[in-house]
């Protein structure tokens, strides 16, 4: 039986990819989104119309009730996930001066509560202290969470940033249960994200200037290295973060 990853945000962007590469590598993909089910099922058909199996599972995995029956249709539909990817992710754009309970919740909600609601999720599965087979988890963060994000990206910096710790503690956490943590620190990745931040052309622009390698990073380049770390070759890789920011 091939085994399964839950890929959190992948109707698009770097989820979409991730999710795409794992079938090639012959995993049974579960896809989350949000809103955006004609998308979702987009990467569903390419999937199986080259003969994977995929699943589009909507939720909003800033919410704990709507988590909880994400991973129970999967139960019903599957089993047991054998990798979780954190990849939702929003970002907005707003100084500090104009932070209020809704900015402020709505990004902490999206980038933070979801890590900790979807790993909880696995976590009562995959333990092999719970009677689970061990697993996987990888958290996407983000670079903005050592350079403090992009103008008026404060609060994007914060959540990633809160990743990184996240990835740290859960590792300690999950060492002895069977199951691997480590995050991602994309760089300027080419997806919609940056229509926050003034759109991909300006962005383009902006990576020639900051990226060492001279360039914006393409979502695949994000998906190899989630592979890498989900894969039995990174076997002794844990509590880790990997900056894939072309050397930004
Ligand atoms: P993207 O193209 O904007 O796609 C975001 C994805 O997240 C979509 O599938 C969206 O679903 C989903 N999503 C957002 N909020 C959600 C929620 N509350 N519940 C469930 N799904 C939700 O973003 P991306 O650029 O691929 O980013 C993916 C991850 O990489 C994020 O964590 C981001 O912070 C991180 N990252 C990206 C870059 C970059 O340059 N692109 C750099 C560093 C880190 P819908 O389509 O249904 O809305």
């Amino acid at each position: 039986m091939k085994d399964i990853i839950l890929i959190t945000g992948a109707s698009r962007g770097i989820g979409a990819q991730i999710a795409l590469l794992a079938s090639q590598k012959g995993y049974r993909v579960a896809l989350n989104y949000l809103r955006n089910s004609e998308a979702a099922n987009a990467v569903v058909r390419k999937i199986t119309d080259s003969g994977g199996e995929a699943i589009a599972l909507q939720a909003d995995v800033g919410q704990s009730d709507s988590v909880k029956k994400m991973f129970q249709t999967l139960d019903q539909t599957w089993g047991v996930p054998h990798v979780l990817v954190n990849n939702a992710g929003l970002l907005t754009s707003f100084r500090v001066e104009d932070v209020n309970e809704d900015n402020i919740d709505e990004i902490f909600r999206a980038n933070v509560y979801s890590a900790y609601f979807c790993s909880r999720e696995a976590i009562l599965r995959m333990s092999t202290k719970k009677g689970g087979s061990g697993g996987v988890i990888v958290n996407i963060s983000s670079v903005a969470s050592r350079l403090g994000g992009l103008g008026g990206g404060s609060a994007y910096a914060a959540t990633k940033g809160a990743i990184d710790s996240f990835n740290l503690a859960l590792a300690k956490e999950l060492g002895s249960e069977g199951i691997r943590v480590n995050a991602i620190r994309p760089g300027l990745i080419r997806t919609t994200i940056h229509e926050a931040q003034g759109g991909l052309a300006h962005i383009e622009q902006v990576a020639k200037t900051v990226v060492p390698l001279g360039r914006m990073g393409v979502p695949e380049e994000v998906a190899q290295v989630v592979m890498w770390l989900a894969s039995d070759a990174a076997s002794y890789v844990h509590g880790t973060t990997i900056d894939v920011a072309g050397g930004r």
